[in-house]
C-alpha cells in the first residue's frame, strides 16, 4: 500500500499496479534470477516488457513525442512500489528509461528523435558512462576523447567507461569524453548520444556483491564515429550535465527504490519478531528490538518526506539543495534499517530463505555510486560554509 500521505487516489493506483506485476511476476523468481549467469546475476527482461507494455517505462517521455509526460511525484511513487520487491530492479528500471530529455538535447533531426521515442516506449534501455578506471570520485580525470572530423562531420570517440549500469541490455549510451583538453572539464567535457550498433563494445559483466538484478560493464569506444549532432547539449557543457543535481530524475532513480526497500525491511521486521518467541515473550516486546524498529519507521518517514518535496520542487521548477542531502541521507538511513532488518531477525535474518540478506547487499551500493556519500558530503559542506581566504590567495 503506498505510504506516502498526499498521494491521489489516481496516483495510489498507478503505483499499486507496477506492485502487483513485480509481485506476481518477479517475486516468485529473484532467486532464479540473482543466480543466473553463474550466480552474476541476471536483468529479468521479461518482467521489463510486462511493465513497458502496461506503460510504466520511460515515463517523463513528453506527451508530444507519444510519452505520458508523467509528473515526478507520480513516478517516485511508481518506483518506490517497484523498490519494496526488489531496488535493483526498481534502479535499473527507473535507470534505463530516463534519458529522452539527453535526446531532445541533441540536434539530431525530429524524425530521429522521434524514432528513438518510439524504441525506448517499447523498452529499449540507455546507460549513462562517466566513470572510468582511473576517474571515479574525480570524475574529472577521465581520459575519453571526442575528436572531429571536418571532412566527414563526425566525432570520434575512444574510452573505456566502467561500471555502466544495465550496460549489457543497453541499445544507446550517454558519453561524456573531452572535446577541449586545454580546457577546464566543466568546459572542456561534451556528452553524446552514442548507439550500441555504431560499434560500441561491452567489456567483461561485474561480479557484484548485491544488486544482481542489474547488470554492470565496461563500455568500450574504438574509434566509434557519431554524427556532429549526436553532441548533447552545447560543446564542453557536458561535465556539468553529468555532475547536475539528483532531485528530479536522479532523485527518482536513486532514492524512490530505496525508499520501497525500507518499508519492505519495516514489514518483515514487524511481522517476524511479533511471531517469533524467546525467553517466553515475543521478541517485538523486548525494548532493544522494538526499538530498533521503531527507529526504522522514523527514519523512513523522514526519507519519504525529503524525496517527495524534492520531487514536488522538480515538479514546481523551484529549486532547493535537497539535491545536496537527498541522496546521502536516504541511503545511509536505508542501509542501516536493512543492517537492523537483519540484526531483528537473528541468524534466521542471516539465511537466503528471508529476503533480509539480499537487501543489505543491494542497500550498501546506494552510498556509493551516483557519487559516493563522502563527495555528497563534501560538496554540501563546501555551499555551507566561506572559502578558505588563506587558500583563495595562493
Ligand atoms: C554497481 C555500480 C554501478 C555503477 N553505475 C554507474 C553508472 O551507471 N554510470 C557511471 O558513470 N558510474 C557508475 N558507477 C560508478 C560510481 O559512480 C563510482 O563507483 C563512484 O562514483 C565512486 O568512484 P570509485 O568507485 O572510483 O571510488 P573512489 O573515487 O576511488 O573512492 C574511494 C573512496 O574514497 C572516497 N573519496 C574519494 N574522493 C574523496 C574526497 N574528495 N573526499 C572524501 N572522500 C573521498 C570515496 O568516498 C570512497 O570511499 C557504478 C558503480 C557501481 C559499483
Amino acid at each position: 500500500m503506498v505510504k506516502y500521505a498526499f498521494a491521489t487516489e489516481e496516483q495510489r493506483e498507478l503505483a499499486e499496479g507496477a506492485y502487483k506485476i513485480v509481485k506476481n511476476e518477479l517475486e516468485p523468481r529473484i532467486e532464479e534470477y540473482e543466480l543466473a549467469d553463474g550466480g552474476l546475476g541476471v536483468y529479468p527482461m521479461d518482467v521489463h516488457q510486462t511493465l513497458v507494455e502496461a506503460g510504466y517505462f520511460a515515463l517523463s517521455i513528453p506527451e508530444e513525442w507519444g510519452g505520458l509526460g508523467m509528473d515526478m511525484v507520480t513516478q517516485g511513487l511508481i518506483i518506490e512500489e517497484i523498490g519494496k520487491v526488489d531496488a535493483g530492479f526498481a534502479f535499473a528500471f527507473a535507470g534505463s528509461g530516463c534519458y529522452f530529455d539527453r535526446i531532445l538535447a541533441t540536434k539530431m533531426p525530429d524524425e530521429e528523435k522521434q524514432m528513438w521515442a518510439d524504441k525506448i516506449l517499447a523498452g529499449a534501455m540507455g546507460t549513462f558512462c562517466l566513470t572510468e578506471p582511473e576517474a571515479g570520485s574525480d570524475a574529472a580525470a577521465l581520459k575519453t576523447t571526442a575528436v572531429y572530423d571536418e571532412k566527414t562531420d563526425e566525432w570520434i570517440i575512444n574510452g573505456t567507461k566502467c561500471f555502466a549500469s544495465n550496460a549489457p541490455n543497453a541499445e544507446y549510451f550517454i558519453i561524456f569524453a573531452w572535446t577541449d583538453k586545454s580546457k577546464r572539464a566543466s568546459q572542456g567535457v561534451s556528452a553524446f548520444f552514442v548507439e550500441k550498433d555504431r560499434g560500441v563494445q561491452l567489456g567483461k559483466k561485474e561480479n557484484k556483491m548485491g544488486l544482481h538484478l542489474s547488470e554492470t560493464s565496461d563500455v568500450i569506444l574504438d574509434n566509434v564515429r557519431v554524427p556532429a549532432d549526436h553532441m548533447i547539449g552545447e560543446p564542453g557543457k557536458g561535465f556539468g550535465m553529468a555532475l547536475g543535481g539528483i532531485s528530479g530524475a536522479g532523485a527518482i532513480v536513486n532514492c524512490a527504490p530505496l525508499l520501497g526497500m525500507s518499508q519492505a525491511c519495516i514489514e518483515q521486521a514487524v511481522e517476524y519478531t511479533q511471531q517469533r518467541r524467546q525467553f517466553g515473550s515475543r521478541v517485538v516486546d523486548f525494548q532493544a528490538v522494538g526499538f530498533m524498529i521503531a527507529d526504522m519507521e522514523m527514519r523512513t518517514q523522514a526519507c519519504r518526506s525529503m524525496v517527495y518535496d524534492a520531487l514536488r520542487a522538480a515538479d514546481e521548477g523551484v529549486k532547493t539543495n535537497l539535491d545536496l542531502c537527498i541522496k546521502a541521507y536516504t541511503s545511509d538511513c536505508t542501509m542501516q534499517t536493512a543492517l537492523d532488518t537483519v540484526q531483528v531477525m537473528g541468524g534466521y535474518g542471516y539465511m537466503k530463505e528471508y529476503p533480509a540478506e539480499r537487501w543489505m547487499r543491494n542497500a550498501k551500493i546506494f552510498q556509493i555510486f551516483g557519487g559516493t556519500n563522502q563527495v555528497k558530503r563534501k560538496n554540501l559542506l563546501k555551499t555551507m560554509i566561506e572559502r578558505d581566504p588563506m587558500k583563495a590567495r595562493k
